[in-house]
């Protein structure tokens, strides 16, 4: 949707047609784990002058046409994919919810009933989310995480056992390197040999850039998403990728976009390709998560030598460095050191980016 808005407020006045696989029009999706979830309405993204399809089923680069259930629509002279993440699923837990779209969200709510006890596996970002969500609802939660720690793929240790002893204050049951390993009659049997109670399993063990439709058309594709160059093309002329589903390729680098801000950036830079300009494309890795009452915000790398700041308002801050330099900013809890994040954050991506362009 960026990318539909930056062609229209660039002037563009052709025809946009976009393909759409939820029953809903397009919205924010980091509302889905935070506040009422599956009752608060998400906010809506909208572009002036749009035509709204079916979803997607196939594309054709030769002809640049897109095929959907019932018909084929085009020739387009731009395609531009942004399919988003799929959900990694919980093998052997075939019942258990997973979050990423609206329907998943009222899905829950459903699930929930009025008195569910709920079994949240994965302490990332988005399993933490939920999981302050529904306990400030009084919904009783266990929080299991294979890892050792929470969020441990994006954050410093510091900033995870400050979020983990908040979870844990607001008596959120937060389980550590273990796993589910089967149901038996509302318990949940771990592979420490403890149970828990649940009524309801929701997996938030990850997601993968979804990039069926693009490998299916011959678009070069890796692990990580679909292969775009820094001004969103992909392999084929006239075929663009943006947000969740893209891998950018830079010099010796790749960039993999989870984040709004990102995937929002790489929407308007394809835009501004398709108008024929050269997009001043910089990797955004600015991440924000609202658990609760308390908020966290990151730039940069979180691996590296980290130096901690507690605060006596209960907030915290880790500066990364690495070879002397500050390569990443992280914070919790309080104004005064989410401030930190903000105020390093053009000095770190500036820099990400100049060494990107030497
Ligand atoms: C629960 C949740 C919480 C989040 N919280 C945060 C947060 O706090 N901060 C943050 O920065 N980021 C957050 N994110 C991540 C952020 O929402 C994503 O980075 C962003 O939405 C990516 O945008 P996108 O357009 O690439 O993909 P998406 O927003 O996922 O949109 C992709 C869309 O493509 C559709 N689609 C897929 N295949 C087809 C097809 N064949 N035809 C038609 N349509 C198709 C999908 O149904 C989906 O609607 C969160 C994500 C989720 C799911």
């Amino acid at each position: 949707m960026a990318c539909a808005a930056k062609l229209r407020a660039e002037g563009f006045a052709g025809e946009i047609r976009m393909f759409n696989a939820e029953p809903c029009p397009p919205y924010e999706k980091p509302g889905l784990s935070k506040g009422r979830i599956g009752l608060d309405v998400p906010v809506s993204l909208v572009a002036p002058d749009l035509m709204y399809e079916a979803a997607a089923r196939s594309i054709s680069v030769t002809e640049r046409t897109v095929g959907t259930r019932s018909r084929i629509v085009g020739p387009f002279d731009h395609i531009v994919l942004a399919t988003g993440r799929a959900v990694v699923r919980l093998p052997g837990f075939d019942d258990a919810v997973t979050l990423r779209t609206l329907a998943d969200a009222q899905r829950l709510r459903l699930r929930l009933g009025g008195q569910g006890r709920v079994a949240i596996v994965g302490a990332g970002l988005i399993g933490m989310e939920l999981a302050a969500a529904l306990s400030q609802e009084g919904v009783p939660v266990t929080l299991v995480e294979a890892g050792p720690r929470a969020m441990m793929r994006v954050v410093p240790a510091a900033i995870s056992d400050n979020a983990t002893a908040r979870m844990r204050d607001a008596n959120v049951d937060v389980r550590f390197a273990t796993q589910l390993s089967r149901q038996v009659a509302g318990e949940l049997v771990l592979s420490d040999g403890t149970s828990i109670p649940a009524d309801v399993v929701v997996a938030a063990i990850g997601t993968h850039p979804d990039t069926d439709l693009a490998r299916r058309a011959g678009v070069a594709v890796s692990k990580t998403g679909i292969i775009v160059s820094p001004d969103m093309r992909a392999s084929f002329p006239g075929i663009w990728a943006v947000g969740d589903c893209a891998t950018v390729q830079m010099a010796d680098e790749t960039f993999e976009c989870q984040n709004y801000a990102a995937a929002r950036d790489m929407g308007e830079a394809a835009a501004l390709g398709i108008l024929g300009h050269r997009p001043d494309w910089q990797p955004n890795t600015w991440l924000w998560s609202d658990q609760g009452e308390t908020r966290i915000e990151g730039v940069g790398q979180a691996d590296g030598t980290h130096d901690v700041t507690d605060y006596p308002d209960g907030g915290c801050s880790v500066s990364v460095s690495r070879a002397g330099r500050l390569v990443g900013q992280f914070a919790i809890g309080s104004r005064k050191a989410l401030r930190t994040v903000r105020k390093a954050q053009s000095q770190i991506m500036n820099r990400a980016n100049e060494q990107e362009a030497v």
